[in-house]
C-alpha cells in the first residue's frame, strides 16, 4: 500500500518496540530513490508524546498531546503506516469530535535538557492547573475563569446541565447588584500572567526513546 505523504506532513510511523504506540512524526524532506519509489528515505522531525518526555505525563497532559522535538531521523519510509493531523491547541479543542488520527501540539520540546518552549503555561481553577483538552471546565459567567467541576462540589453531569454558572467568588456580589449603583467590577478575561506554571521542571529520570 503507498501513502501518499509530502514534506510537512504529520504522519504515524511503526514503533520498533511491539505493542507500543505509533509515533508521531513530521516529515521534514523525502529521499527519493528508484522510480518505482521502493527504499524511498524520509527525514522525519519527531513529536513526542508525554511519555517519552524527562518530565513524564502530568495530570494537565492530553491523551493526544504531543511536543514538537528538536529530535530528527532518517527512517525508511515503509514504516510510515498512515498520515496523522497534529492540531494547535485551540483548533484541537474546537474539534466536534476527536479522532484516532488526531493529535494537538502546544509546547516545542528540547530532547537534550527536557525544557520545554514555552515554559511556562496559564494555569485555572482553584487547584491552579493548566487546561487538559480531555477535561470537562465550566466558566464563570461573570469573571470568566474557568473550574473542574470537582473542585467546585459538582459533577460533570451536573455541570453539563448547567445553564449558568457563577464562581463562589462572584456569586455574593451578584447578589448585591440589586441596589449597587452599578460599580462595574472590571473583568479581565486575561489569565494573570503571574498565574502559570512552569512546564521544564523535570521530575522523573531521563525517558530515552529508541527510534
Ligand atoms: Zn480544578
Ligand atoms: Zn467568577
Amino acid at each position: 500500500m503507498v501513502f501518499r505523504f509530502e514534506e510537512g506532513d504529520a504522519v504515524l510511523m511503526r514503533s520498533s518496540e511491539p505493542g507500543k504506540p505509533s509515533y508521531v512524526a513530521r516529515v521534514e524532506a523525502i529521499e527519493a530513490t528508484d522510480a518505482r519509489g521502493s527504499n524511498a528515505r524520509v527525514r522525519v522531525r519527531w513529536y513526542y508524546r508525554p511519555e517519552e518526555s524527562m518530565g513524564g505525563r502530568r495530570q494537565f497532559h492530553g491523551a493526544k498531546e504531543v511536543f514538537l522535538s528538536d529530535h530528527f531521523d532518517l527512517q525508511s519510509a515503509d514504516t510510515i503506516e498512515g498520515k496523522c493531523k497534529v492540531h494547535s491547541f485551540s483548533s484541537y479543542t474546537k474539534l466536534s469530535s476527536v479522532g484516532n488520527d488526531d493529535f494537538f501540539c502546544r509546547f516545542e520540546y528540547n530532547s537534550a535538557t527536557g525544557a520545554f518552549i514555552p515554559d511556562r503555561v496559564a494555569v485555572f481553577c482553584k487547584c491552579e492547573m493548566p487546561y487538559n483538552p480531555d477535561d470537562l471546565m465550566v466558566q464563570c459567567e461573570e469573571c470568566s475563569e474557568w473550574f473542574h467541576p470537582s473542585c467546585i462540589g459538582t459533577t460533570i453531569e451536573a455541570a453539563k446541565k448547567l445553564d449558568h454558572f457563577y464562581c463562589e467568588e462572584c456569586s455574593p456580589e451578584l447578589e448585591n447588584l440589586d441596589n449597587a449603583n452599578s460599580t462595574s467590577k472590571t473583568t479581565d478575561a486575561k489569565v494573570n500572567t503571574k498565574r502559570s506554571l512552569e512546564v521544564s521542571k523535570s521530575r522523573n529520570k531521563h525517558a530515552k526513546r529508541s527510534g
